[in-house]
Order: structure tokens, then C-alpha cells, then sequence
């Protein structure tokens, strides 16, 4: 057969395949672009020495079985005509329809798309990437079936290139055919992916699978035609057939999972294809019936679809032999999205737009996708599903082929910086895909962004952080601006500050009054001198309106403690100069009417000729009311009351400060309680501290602290912490105490 009739009989078996599935199919408009693609290949090879034509017509082929609409599978056919003829986008549109072309333009770009080998993240912005520059999931789809077609043909690359699109294969291309559920496509990708990266590891699992097939070929033939036998008899409408598991998720888990081929279960599968739903579960219940199930192996993925679409009851049974297999049970529909995933979609939306899709991170992409399309009609679905989830996230390249995720618009500068701040802060200049760019030029998915620096850059300049859209970017030439451009932030920032000082009706000198007042004042901003504060508020790391907002509240604050203090000085002033106390007509008269008012007290102390002083009790002796008391005033906390007879309120240390030393009484008052101590004398025994806890219980006394620790020479002392109302209950308590066997002496603390 010569080569003209040899392409034109592949052409003849595409169009049959494509009558096939649809009698009406435009044949007339395929043949053009047939026609027009093999024109323009003209003479061109495969690397095999067949015509390069055999290869989109091949393609054109994998993307009909997908049962994809016409534009796509004419797509297909054109697929390669930009990248590799003088055809032009504009060209296409004009023959065969804006869609098309921009079909053809979006498989062009992905072809034109280098990736190398990266660690994760890296390849799953890749695929990101690669979703995003297709736009159209159509392209993503055509795009998949010629790489499947380049891998089916791979034995005649070099070993290098083998090496390259295999790898390329197994990271970027299969996991996104798993994404969108296409199973079928994803299996054999990886499989040929497979047997090019570990050819022996591949050839190790088909000959070790090929022996247990032989083995057991018996076993399972018997095993299906009993399950077709039992199925006819419940009378359920079935198609079974048994099936190998493809060679990479067996290598997988045989590798990755060190399990010898024995151990694991689903090497052989059974499929049972159903009309519906409830057969579905008819027919487990009848395996189960027949075979011993497997515990924990039932898995129920139609009520719980997998996050890519997928239904189907699992579960593993030991056959009669004792070897162990899987059965899927599906219906038809089921079985079409498990093979074709998204392709399928368009066939069977309804079954979709019902099932629940699951949340898992890795299938928000094809969630997403599928959820927006819910309203479509099926026949309008393909062609409407567009991939614009990663609307907010652009996708480019650095020189040496890592992936850049920048925000939508994000231009060169944004680029400079997310490399390191060195980078933008010594740009010179920027090229996109090789040719010169501006700084502001935004930046497209799949741009090859190259940043020209040189040591004597002046650095980035104002503008910029106008241009930037990345906050990193943004913040990365801030920090520049504060660190070399000081002189320069402390003129701008001082500007500022002065003119903002004005605008609230402060002054320079108001500020810096003091040295202490201007310290204050700083530290409210977290500044240590006013350079520092200038040059923060040049470079724009805080704004002069918040600086002296905040510096005009704590001179506010300072003006309230300075007249709180000065009232506090004239007090103790007048005090030093022997007027010890204050005659009651001299108080101050703050409100009207107070001196009239009964004297009244929250703590229970009148300190005599102050009114509302802060009071309190003195821990080393601890006086309840009706204790004789004095009052001593302290620096800056009021007045502190003790016992008459404390030995910190003698009459050498009242003479020693006399002016600090005032009279003091107790008042009736609200408050029901004060702390006290008492100290224990007693004969040491066993019981003391429960008599002892007893005796108070009964005076109902509430207790806050009560240790006994025992003497050398056969005493113990026993320290107590009581709340007393005054001092009469306390007298009744020590009476009560000393009362206590083998107790000697009852005696208040510190007293
Ligand atoms: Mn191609």
C-alpha cells in the first residue's frame, strides 16, 4: 500500500469511529481538517519514519473514543499545525470557527510549556499552571490524548527523551487525567510512563503477575463464571468480567509499600456492570453470600463518592481456593465516569449534579470545575467548562524552569522580589519570554520572566510599591526605603510629622518640653529618639497621623498624673511641716456638701482630715477592728494601718517620721471580714492541728492558712490565717484556742 492510501485509510477508520458513536456527525467539516492538516505537514516524519499526519490522526482517534464533541476532535486533528506548519491561529478560525482555533492555540501553548523535574510544591503549581493556561478543559483533554499517543510511541525517542517525558508523564499529565477521573487514560500513561523509568522494576511485576495469571488463569475463569451463573439465577441483568490491576499501582505498592505480590489483595478484579443503583447492592449481597468477605475491605463509593467523581461498591472476598480478589459493582452510567471521568460528564451530568463531591485539597480544582457548571445543559457542558479557578493566581517561570505563584496582574517587579529582596532591589530591567519588558508589564501564565540587575542599580524607586502587586513585594522595598534611604525618610518623615503636629493643634516645643515628657512620649511609639520615628514614618512603616495621635493621648494621660501628683505632694508637704492632721473644715471641698456627708469608708478606716485615701492593712500585724490602729503614709500607696503595738509603729519610730505618722479609727462598715494572724504555743501531740482545726470550725471561723511544725525540744508551734468580722470575735477565738489541751499560749502575730 503506498503512503498516500495508507493515510487516507487511517482518515476512513477515524471517521467511521466517529460515525459510530454519532450517525449525524458532520463528516464533511472533519474531512476539511483532514485535509487541511495533511497539507500542511505535507512531508513531514515522525521520528517511527511514518508521516507526521498518522500522529494528530491517531490523536483525533483517542479523543473520538473519549466520545468528545466535533470542535474537539477536528482540534485534535489541527492540534499541532501552529506549533509545527506555517498554518496561524487566524487562518483556522477562518475555515473552522473561532472555537477551534482557540482550541488549537490552547494545546499549542501546552506543548510549547518546558517543565523539568521539581520537588512537590514545584509540580503541583506546574499543574496548576497547566490548568490555568488551557482555560478550556477541552484543551486539557486533547492535550492529555496526544501525550498518550506520544508515550504509546515513545520506543523512538532517544533514551534521554524517553527518560524526560516520562517523568514529565508520571508528575504533571497522570495525576492531572486522575484528577479529572479519566482512570483508563491515567492507568496506561503510568504504565508506559513505568516501563521507561524502571524497566526492570516493570518488567520484575509483569513477569511475576504473568506467572500468577497462568497460575491461577483456572482459578479465575471458574470464579467468574460462577458469579455470572448465581447473578443469572437471581435473575439480575449483568455484564462481569475479571481484569489484572494495572502494573504501576501494583509496583507501588510493592515498592513503596515493601509488600510481596502475595500480600496484596486486589491484584485480580472482578467488574460487575448493573443496570442500577439497588442491583448495585443486590448483587453484594449475593457475592457475600457466596464468598467469605474480607473484614474492613467494603467500601460503600456510592453513597460517599470520591472526590473525583467516582462511584462503585468495593469489596474483597477469598474464593473458594483461598485466594483473595476485589469486586466492583457499578451501573453503566458509574462505569462510563470511573473510565472517562470528565469526558464522561457531558454524557451522564444528571448523575453527577446528584452525587456529593468530596472536599479533599488535591480535587478542589475538578470540584470546583464541576460544581460551576451545574446549571448547564449536558450537551452545552464540554463546551462551556471553563477552567477559571485559578482567576486570583498567575503561573509563571524563572530562567531555570521553577514556578513563580504570583497574584493575578502581578508584574516583573513582584517577580523580582519573590525571588529575594537582592534580586528587585538591584533590577535593572526585566525580560518576558526573551524580549525587554517594563516594570508595570503584567505578567501571563506560562511567561518566562527574566530580572536584569546590576551592582550599580540605585535601587527601587517610590513608584514602585504603586506598581507591585504583591504584598511581599511591597513590604521587601519598604525595608529597602528604611534602611538606605535614611537621611532621606528622616527629611520626608519630619515634614510630616511637623505639618500633622499642626493639623492637631500641638507643637514642637509642646513635645519636647522635657527631656523626660519627649521620652514618654517616644516610647508610646515605640521609638528611641525622634530621628527613629521620622525615619519610620519617611519609609512609610508608621503613618505621622497615628505617631501623634498617639503621642497627643499620652500627653493627655501625662497632664491627668502630673495633677494627680501634685495634689499627692501638697498633701505630704503639709504634713512634713507638722500639721499632722486635718482639722475637718480644712478638707478640701471637692463636691458640694461632702463635709456633711457621715463619715464613711469602704475599707473601715477614717483616716483622719483625708477623705478617700487608699488604705491598707499591714501584713505584720494584721489588725481587725477595735484594735487600737495607726496610720502611716507611704510613697505612693496610700496609707498603710497598723496595730498600736506593732513593733513597726513604736513611739521612737513614730517620732522618727513624725510627719508621715496620722491618726486613724475604725468606722462601721460594709466590709465583713479581715485577715488576721494568731500563733500557737503548745505541747507537741498527735491531733493538735485537728483539735485545733475543730475548736475553729465550731466558732465558725472561716480558716485561710493554718500550719503546725513541731519544736526541738518537744513543743510545736502552730500559725494560723483567719478572717474575723472584729476584734471581739478574734478575742473569742483565742479564748476558745487556748482552751485546747497541752495549748500553753494564744497570741496574735507580729503583735
Ligand atoms: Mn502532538
Amino acid at each position: 500500500m503506498d503512503v498516500a492510501n495508507d493515510i487516507q485509510a487511517r482518515y476512513e477508520q477515524l471517521e467511521r469511529r466517529v460515525l459510530e458513536s454519532n450517525p449525524h456527525a458532520d463528516t464533511g467539516r472533519l474531512r476539511a481538517a483532514f485535509e487541511y492538516a495533511n497539507a500542511h505537514h505535507g512531508s513531514q516524519l515522525r521520528k517511527s519514519g511514518e508521516p507526521y499526519i498518522t500522529h494528530p490522526i491517531a490523536v483525533a482517534e483517542i479523543v473520538a473514543e473519549l466520545d468528545l464533541d466535533m470542535d474537539s476532535i477536528i482540534s485534535a486533528l489541527l492540534h499541532d499545525c501552529i506549533e509545527d506548519t506555517d498554518s496561524t491561529h487566524d487562518d483556522i478560525a477562518k475555515r473552522f470557527g473561532a472555537t477551534v482555533a482557540n482550541l488549537v492555540e490552547g494545546v499549542t501553548k501546552l506543548t510549547r510549556m518546558q517543565y523539568t523535574s521539581k520537588e512537590d510544591e514545584q509540580m503541583e503549581n506546574l499543574r496548576k499552571m497547566f490548568m490555568a493556561m488551557a482555560k478550556d478543559v477541552r484543551v486539557i483533554l486533547i492535550k492529555l490524548c496526544d501525550r498518550l499517543h506520544n508515550m504509546r510511541t515513545l520506543q523512538y525517542q532517544s533514551e534521554r527523551k524517553q527518560k524526560e517525558k516520562s517523568l514529565e508523564t508520571m508528575e504533571i499529565y497522570a495525576p492531572i487525567a486522575h484528577r479529572l477521573g479519566m482512570q483508563r487514560l491515567k492507568w496506561e500513561l503510568e504504565d508506559l510512563s513505568l516501563q521507561y523509568l524502571d524497566p526492570i522494576g516493570y518488567k520484575e511485576v509483569q513477569q511475576e503477575l504473568d506467572a500468577l495469571t497462568t497460575e491461577n488463569s483456572e482459578f479465575l475463569a471458574r470464579m467468574q463464571k460462577q458469579i455470572e451463573e448465581r447473578l443469572a439465577q437471581e435473575g439480575i441483568q449483568c455484564t462481569v468480567y475479571g481484569r489484572l490491576k494495572h502494573i504501576y499501582s501494583i509496583y507501588r505498592k510493592m515498592y513503596a509499600q515493601s509488600k510481596t505480590i502475595k500480600e496484596i489483595f486486589d491484584i485480580y478484579a472482578f467488574r460487575v456492570i448493573v443496570a442500577d443503583v439497588s442491583a448495585c447492592y443486590n448483587v453484594l449481597g449475593c457475592i457475600h453470600d457466596m464468598f467469605k468477605p474480607v473484614l474492613g475491605r467494603f467500601k460503600d463509593y456510592i453513597s460517599t463518592p470520591k472526590p473525583n467523581g467516582y462511584q462503585s461498591l468495593h469489596t474483597t472476598v477469598i474464593g473458594n481456593d483461598g485466594i483473595p480478589f476485589e469486586v466492583q459493582i457499578r451501573t453503566w452510567e458509574m462505569h462510563q465516569t470511573a473510565e472517562y471521568g470528565v469526558a464522561a460528564h457531558w454524557k451522564y451530568k444528571q448523575g453527577m449534579a446528584n452525587s456529593k463531591l468530596g472536599t479533599e485539597k488535591e480535587f478542589e480544582w475538578v470540584r470546583k470545575l464541576l460544581e460551576s457548571q451545574q446549571d448547564t445543559d449536558p450537551d452545552e457542558f464540554v463546551r462551556t467548562l471553563k477552567v477559571d479557578m485559578f482567576a486570583d493566581e498567575v503561573f509563571v517561570f524563572t530562567p531555570n524552569g521553577d514556578v513563580k505563584s504570583l497574584p493575578a496582574g502581578a508584574t516583573p517587579i513582584d517577580f523580582a522580589y519573590s525571588i529575594h529582596s537582592a534580586v528587585g532591589n538591584s533590577m535593572t530591567g526585566a525580560r518576558v519570554n526573551g524580549r525587554i519588558v517594563t516594570y508595570d508589564t503584567p505578567l501571563k501564565n506560562g511567561d518566562i520572566v527574566e530580572i536584569i540587575t546590576s551592582k550599580s542599580a540605585k535601587g527601587p524607586s517610590r513608584d514602585w510599591m504603586n506598581i507591585c502587586k504583591s504584598n511581599e513585594a511591597r513590604n521587601k522595598i519598604r525595608q529597602w526605603f528604611k534602611k538606605e534611604r535614611r537621611e532621606e525618610n528622616i527629611a520626608t518623615g519630619r515634614a510630616a510629622f511637623e505639618s500633622e503636629l499642626k493639623h492637631m493643634g500641638l507643637t514642637m516645643a509642646a513635645i519636647t518640653a522635657t527631656p523626660e515628657l519627649l521620652d514618654t512620649l517616644l516610647k508610646r511609639v515605640r521609638f528611641n529618639s525622634l530621628d527613629e520615628l521620622y525615619a519610620a514614618i519617611g519609609y512609610g512603616g508608621m503613618s505621622a497621623q497615628k505617631a501623634v495621635a498617639r503621642m497627643k493621648e499620652e500627653m493627655t494621660r501625662q497632664g491627668r498624673l502630673e495633677r494627680q501628683n501634685a495634689e499627692r505632694l501638697a498633701m505630704q508637704d503639709s504634713l512634713a511641716a507638722g500639721e499632722a492632721i486635718f482639722p475637718a473644715a480644712a478638707k478640701p471641698q471637692q463636691s458640694g456638701g461632702s463635709s456633711n456627708r457621715p463619715r464613711h469608708s469602704e475599707s473601715g478606716i477614717i483616716v483622719e482630715g483625708l477623705d478617700n485615701c487608699m488604705v491598707k492593712f499591714s501584713k505584720c500585724c494584721t489588725p481587725v477592728p477595735g484594735d487600737p490602729v495607726v496610720g502611716f503614709i507611704t510613697r505612693g500607696y496610700g496609707v498603710s494601718i497598723h496595730r498600736a503595738d506593732c513593733p513597726n509603729a513604736t513611739p521612737e519610730k513614730q517620732k522618727a517620721e513624725a510627719g508621715r505618722w496620722v491618726q486613724v479609727s475604725w468606722v462601721e462598715s460594709e466590709q465583713s471580714s479581715y485577715r488576721t494572724s494568731l500563733e500557737i504555743s503548745a505541747k507537741d501531740r498527735d491531733g493538735l492541728a485537728l483539735d485545733v482545726a475543730m475548736a475553729l470550725s465550731t466558732q465558725k471561723v472561716k480558716v485561710n492558712n493554718l500550719s503546725a511544725r513541731s519544736q526541738p525540744d518537744g513543743y510545736a508551734l502552730v500559725s494560723l490565717e483567719l478572717s474575723v468580722k472584729d476584734r471581739s470575735e478574734l478575742t473569742g477565738v483565742i479564748n476558745k484556742l487556748s482552751q485546747i489541751p497541752g495549748v500553753f499560749l494564744v497570741k496574735r502575730a507580729g503583735g
